[in-house]
């Protein structure tokens, strides 16, 4: 059977060069990178050549790049350590209602440990307005969080706007740019970005590594307690091949940005007008100006996304839904109430995300097999039925 992978932002396939760049610290450079001898100072020139590349990648000081186990890791010590260290200043901190659940659950942490919340509304295109978060600070605000771009319906937020918004109130600004880094430019000193997390899996490189930037001057202590790795800001041996990994993904994602984030577009595009125009009761969701190349998510009516999944995954095509039912309770996704679709709307999301490998021919499949399932399930429905054949 085809397989048609198309949920980038899940995780990407491991890039050639960037296994091939790894094979080494896999095999026979095995050094630990704290020994002083021979294969400690290789393991050492290799994490810092990625430290570089990476760094690279958000215009940081490579001394400014700190390794962790991924996406969510830098997350928790954005958030836990930067309030936990500055919590003399002040314990109010401000994040959005779409933000993943790696930056929600890690708030939700810090207010069942004395800390005061504020979750941010968004508008129906899934903004964050800066307006809005003007009218959340408080004297006692230390930190702002608010995503990139989000991984479900893909609209890119304005940080630029919301970080000066959080400095002209004494406030740092982290953003969790996991779905961002390596497929849109970022600036770390031009947006005035205090924190930023990002993901190597989500650019071509492997799974359970990541980083977390943190602007020189910004006090922030560890997460992890150990070692004295990574300027003792995250203890435990490094994961060096995963690093070698990461930088070699970082750099080929820099390189390759503007060409890949063009033909992501265009497929993106394509892909979501053949679906408006072949299917009926079908809204488009997220910003449809400003957002991730390549990501397209849309709510069926009268359908359940669930089942949409099982049936183009017999077809071969792999894609998500923000609805996931698992233990036979559905919850809507939180990102889609937060953008006010009703429940049963949001029950019919499907998300499909793009990636370099994917072509027009692909496209061109799901879109003579999706029309085909909806309509099949919609016939099941009795909502569809009654309500929606007019
Ligand atoms: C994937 C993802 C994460 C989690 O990153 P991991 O490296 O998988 O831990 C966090 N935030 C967003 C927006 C993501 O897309």
């Amino acid at each position: 059977m085809r397989e048609i992978y198309m949920d980038h932002s899940a995780t990407t396939p491991v890039d050639r060069k960037v296994f091939e760049a790894m094979i080494p610290y896999c095999t026979d450079e095995y050094g630990n990178p704290s020994s002083i001898h021979a294969k400690g100072r290789a393991a050492k020139k290799a994490l810092e050549k990625a430290r570089e590349q990476v760094a690279a990648l958000i215009n940081a000081d490579s001394s400014e790049v700190f390794f962790t186990s991924g996406g969510t890791e830098a997350n928790n010590q954005a958030i836990i350590s930067y309030m936990v260290n500055n919590a003399h200043r002040g314990k109010h901190l401000i994040t959005s209602a779409i933000e993943h659940h790696a930056v929600l659950d890690t708030c939700e942490y810090l207010r069942k440990n004395g800390f005061d919340l504020t979750v941010l509304p968004v508008n129906s295109l899934g903004v964050v307005e800066p307006e809005v978060l003007q009218r959340a600070i408080k004297p006692e605000t230390t930190l702002v969080s608010i995503m990139h771009a989000n991984n479900e319906i893909g609209t890119i937020q304005p940080i630029a706007k919301l970080a000066e918004v959080a400095h002209q109130a004494g406030a740092a600004f982290h953003t969790d740019a996991i779905q961002t880094t390596g497929r849109i430019p970022i600036d770390v000193k031009a947006m005035g970005i205090d924190l930023l997390s990002a993901s190597s899996h989500k650019i071509y490189g492997p799974k359970g590594i990541g980083c977390l930037f943190i602007k020189k001057g910004i006090k922030i202590g560890r997460l992890m307690h150990g070692g004295a790795q990574e300027n003792k800001m995250r203890a435990g041996t490094e994961n060096v091949p995963g690093i070698v990994g990461f930088g070699q993904a970082a750099e080929l994602a820099q390189n390759r940005m503007a060409d890949t984030a063009a033909y992501l577009n265009k497929l993106g595009q394509k892909l979501r007008q053949g679906i408006l125009d072949k299917i009926p009761h079908t809204i488009a969701t997220g910003d449809l100006e400003n957002r991730v190349p390549g990501s397209v998510s849309v709510c069926f009516e009268y359908v359940e996304g669930e089942s949409i999944l099982l049936m183009l995954d017999s077809y071969g095509i792999m894609a998500s839904s923000g609805s996931a039912c698992t233990s036979g309770s559905l919850d809507p996704s939180h990102v889609l109430l937060a953008i006010g679709l009703p429940p049963e709307i949001a029950h019919g999301s499907l998300r499909l995300t793009l990636g370099k490998n994917n072509t027009e021919e692909e496209i061109d499949y799901v879109l003579e097999v999706l029309p085909r399932i909806i309509s099949n399930l919609r016939k099941m429905s009795p909502l569809y039925r009654n309500g929606g054949s007019g």
